[in-house]
């Protein structure tokens, strides 16, 4: 009998849920984005996505490919059962119609979406595909760092792969850790043994950030476990904090080379040292608090002898379109704070801002409406340009205050020679990092 090449269908479909934005996320919203087919292979390929990825290792292995989708829409309401079911439907006939060839399946998923009827459906399609008829599938899953996953997922993947960072600067790496596991599994080279370990604790994103502490400290101990003989791969998931599900929250995921107790032993090690940080996880914490009128006041103080620009960051919430601190800096007239031979103000990384200030029509009660773009923020790459580029960001360095309502909180950890505050649920506080 001929032998076949090994073929991998490869697939990805992500959206982060905050289930408590009105409305609904529908198929219009996904297809605008989605690469069908062929187009997915092109596309994707050498790009900082976990696609990009699967493909980087399967075409550099003689992998022959079975594209089905590619898509990820950025955080916003509860997903259409239409949706999902639209994308299951696609992945699953694929996968049905290329089954006898078929030796595994790789997703790219983010573990937070939530639909009308599935509080996890990332969950429920794994399981869809792994029990669909026939031979079972090898599974190999990417979850985003801020997914909440339930240890369910194991019984129906493989492997678990989540990034490393935060930013999401490795999703191509993670790609790859996922596909060599699974091809290495595959080859008869390893038998991976996974393990979930769920602390217990909800972390609002803007304490995931992974060379910041407290979130610095686990990976730091991750690290730690990795160099582990036995150990195959660690997983520190964030969880997302916006999200009213019963699986939310922090979970650890190790991979050991068939050694159980060593998975349990470092998944339980990693989230017990979370449980020790959970006041800093939680922004309940020692830090240096302050309400935002403090906040801004301090920062103001310092960007008159500043340096380095001081960096304001909002992120009050997943959406990041809250106007507490915009308000605040108003009325504290924080556009004639300049260190002395620096040019006043300060600077909004969004277009929005930028237009505000050079129109000179700041002000109370000025009502302006700006679509905002993102595209200031996407390289070549296709993804989080902002944060893996932040000296090439086209706004000039030499103002003092800088307000960032998008996303802005990645740029703070290149810049770590700034002084910096953190915005979350209307507190603020100082990172230490100046
Ligand atoms: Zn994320």
């Amino acid at each position: 009998m001929k032998k076949h090449s090994t073929t991998f269908a490869i697939a990805g479909f992500s959206h982060e849920t905050v289930t408590f934005w009105p409305g609904l996320t529908d198929l219009e919203e996904f297809e605008r984005l989605t690469l069908h087919d062929q187009e997915v292979i092109e596309k994707r390929r050498g790009t900082n996505t976990p696609v990009g990825g699967f493909i980087d290792v399967c075409e550099r292995e003689g992998i022959e490919l079975l594209p089905v989708v590619d898509v990820e829409v950025e955080a916003s309401a509860t997903v259409s059962d239409r949706t999902y079911n639209f994308y299951l439907d696609k992945i699953r006939e694929k996968i049905e119609k290329n089954a006898c060839k078929m030796d595994g399946v790789l997703l790219a998923l983010h573990g937070a979406m939530v639909t009308e009827g599935h509080f996890n459906p990332e969950l429920d399609m794994i399981r869809a595909l792994k029990e669909l008829p026939g031979k079972e599938i090898p599974l190999g899953v990417v979850f985003d760092l801020h997914g909440n996953l339930d240890p369910a997922v194991l019984n129906y993947t493989d492997i678990v792969c989540g990034y490393h960072s935060s930013p999401h600067l490795d999703m191509n790496e993670t790609g790859k850790r996922a596909v060599r596991l699974l091809i290495d599994s595959l080859k008869g080279k390893i038998k991976p043994v996974s393990v979930m370990a769920k602390p217990g604790i909800v972390v609002p994103s803007v304490f995931s950030a992974a060379t910041v502490s407290p979130a610095k400290e686990l990976m730091e101990r991750k690290i730690f476990w990795e160099k582990h003989t036995h150990i195959l791969d660690i997983s520190v998931f964030f969880g997302f904090a916006w999200s009213d599900v019963p699986q939310i929250g922090m979970s650890v995921v190790a991979i050991t080379d068939n050694r159980l107790e060593i998975a349990e032993e470092a998944a339980e090690d990693i989230a017990s040292l979370a449980m020790e940080k959970r006041d800093a996880l939680t922004g309940r914490g020692k830090f240096s608090y302050y309400g935002v009128s403090e906040g801004v006041k301090l920062a103001m103080d310092k960007a008159v002898k500043a340096r380095r620009p001081i960096m304001i960051l909002d992120h009050a919430d997943r959406i990041n379109d809250t106007t507490f601190v915009l308000e605040e800096l108003i009325l504290r007239d924080a556009q004639k704070s300049a260190a002395p031979g620096t040019p006043p103000g300060f600077i909004t990384a969004p277009v929005a801002m930028i237009f505000i200030y050079s129109h000179q029509i700041f002000g109370i009660g000025v009502c302006i409406s700006v679509q905002i773009h993102v595209d200031m923020c996407i390289d070549q790459t296709g993804y989080n340009g902002f944060s893996r580029h932040i000296d090439d960001f086209p706004i000039r360095w030499d103002r003092n205050i800088i307000f960032s309502p998008y996303s802005g909180y990645y740029a703070i950890f290149k810049y770590n020679s700034a002084l910096l505050y953190r915005f979350s649920a209307g507190y603020v506080y100082e990172s230490g990092a100046g």
